[in-house]
């Protein structure tokens, strides 16, 4: 068989999207997060005395703490893009050292980060890279590798645990100078955690199976690690155990590591140098960056630790949804390993942006049955989901606040369908 028909017979095989996420809806929609906004019901300023709000939407909103504020005010800076940011460097030092790479840069976002990569290691014009088909590259980046670096994607199928199938890999590499026709393969990414699949945990075998058969094509892989501390936290390894099957790796400060701004990027220097060169067309290039950059060091210094605290919430809520009663709530804990927790609705009827706002509302109702009223906002998510994640802005009393008012929420739902 041609390598075109056993990639379409492989493709043919694979289910479909909402099928493979774990949840059986009939459309699929991408939904765009930052569309939705929650809350807003009069009944909340009535009662706003009484009232919290947990904000579990994404782990981007967590706010700088003192020791960051502090720092950053007293960072000692100098011009970056002359590379005299001595607060900038020694981060980059820290970085490169914890992820077990030879060098790291500072950029502005993991989106840029990413992009940074794709520039660096496809340079040739007809260059191609390899994503994930539900990858946040692929997704949620505006094809910028397209857009703004001239690279062309092909995709695999993602998988439930957010790796893809091998054979589809291989099936996918080709070299240019072995047909006229194709596109020259460069590339391939990996997601850890993979968000879209709800945080879930690269396996190690398989970054050693996709290092290997990139190895053998002489291609890079490079990981777009967002969220790689905390897949680092939950596997009970130190970063660079992790990192060393991957060529290169972004990694954002300011999602559970609670930094206000930042993305490391890192890999060998002379893939440094490269990427220093594509920030500066990017616009990424920053002055006096030490003010951002202390807070930086300050997240991968003393903020990684404290990523179990969030796994653990994110668990027992979990956990606490799958013991609702009356039951509203359907969750897969195998999928529940890091701080985000996907869950769907058992109840015809109930739209998941309906829920969403019922969350992050405050009625009469709760205030007179709970004493209190609690928003806690979350989104809609791909494939009729809602998504909830933790952060550094989330206590484990918090964490209870927010099941009691699920719980609530279940009751309310039953309560209306029995007197409807
Ligand atoms: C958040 C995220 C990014 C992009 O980060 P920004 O800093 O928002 O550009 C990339 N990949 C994954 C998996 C992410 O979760």
């Amino acid at each position: 068989m041609s390598v075109f028909v056993r990639s379409f017979v492989r493709c043919v095989k694979f289910r479909s999207v909402s099928e493979r996420i774990g949840i059986d809806c009939g459309s699929f929609r991408v939904l765009q997060p930052f569309r939705f906004c929650h809350g807003g019901s009069r009944a909340i300023a009535e009662s706003s005395m009484l009232c919290r709000t947990l904000d579990l939407r994404s782990d981007t909103l967590t706010q700088p703490g003192e020791s960051m504020r502090t720092a950053m005010a007293q960072a000692i800076v100098g011009d970056d893009v002359f590379g005299e940011d001595p607060t900038v460097n020694e981060l980059q030092k820290v970085a490169a050292d914890m992820f077990g790479m030879e060098a790291a840069l500072f950029v502005p976002s993991g989106t840029m980060g990413n992009l940074i990569a794709v520039m660096v290691h496809c340079r040739e014009r007809g260059s191609e890279m390899i994503v994930g088909d539900l990858s946040h590259m692929h997704i949620y980046e505006q094809g910028g590798s397209a857009q703004l670096a001239g690279v062309h994607s092909t995709t695999l199928t993602t998988s439930v645990d957010g790796t893809f199938d091998l054979e589809q890999l291989e099936s996918k590499i080709h070299h240019s100078n072995r047909d006229v026709h194709l596109p020259c393969s460069r590339l391939v990414c990996v997601e850890n955690t993979h968000n879209i699949m709800g945080g879930r945990v690269l396996p190690i075998t398989f970054l050693q199976q996709v290092r290997a058969i990139a190895d053998k094509h002489g291609i890079a892989v490079h990981m777009d690690g967002a969220r790689v501390m905390n897949a680092a936290v939950a596997m009970g390894v130190h970063p660079s155990d992790i990192l060393k099957h991957c060529h290169t790796a972004s990694v954002c400060l300011s999602k559970g590591l609670g930094a206000p701004v930042g993305t490391m990027l890192a890999g060998s220097k002379e893939f440094i140098q490269g990427a220093v060169h594509a920030r500066k067309a990017l616009g990424g290039g920053m002055r006096q960056l030490g003010i951002l950059a202390a807070a930086g060091k300050i997240a991968l210094l003393d903020m990684v630790d404290r990523l179990k605290e969030d796994h653990r919430n994110a668990k027992t809520f979990a956990k606490a949804l799958t013991q609702c009663d009356p039951p509203l709530y359907h969750v897969d804990m195998t999928s529940v390993e890091t701080n985000i927790v996907r869950f769907r609705l058992q109840v015809p009827g109930l739209s998941q942006t309906r829920f969403c706002e019922l969350m992050g509302e405050v009625s009469k109702e709760e205030i007179d049955a709970l004493d209190q009223g609690v928003r806690v906002l979350m989104f809609p998510y791909i494939g009729g989901a809602i998504r909830a994640v933790w952060h550094v802005g989330v206590s484990e009393e918090d964490t209870q606040l927010a099941i009691k008012k699920a719980q609530f929420i279940a009751q309310q739902v039953w309560l209306k369908k029995a007197t409807n």
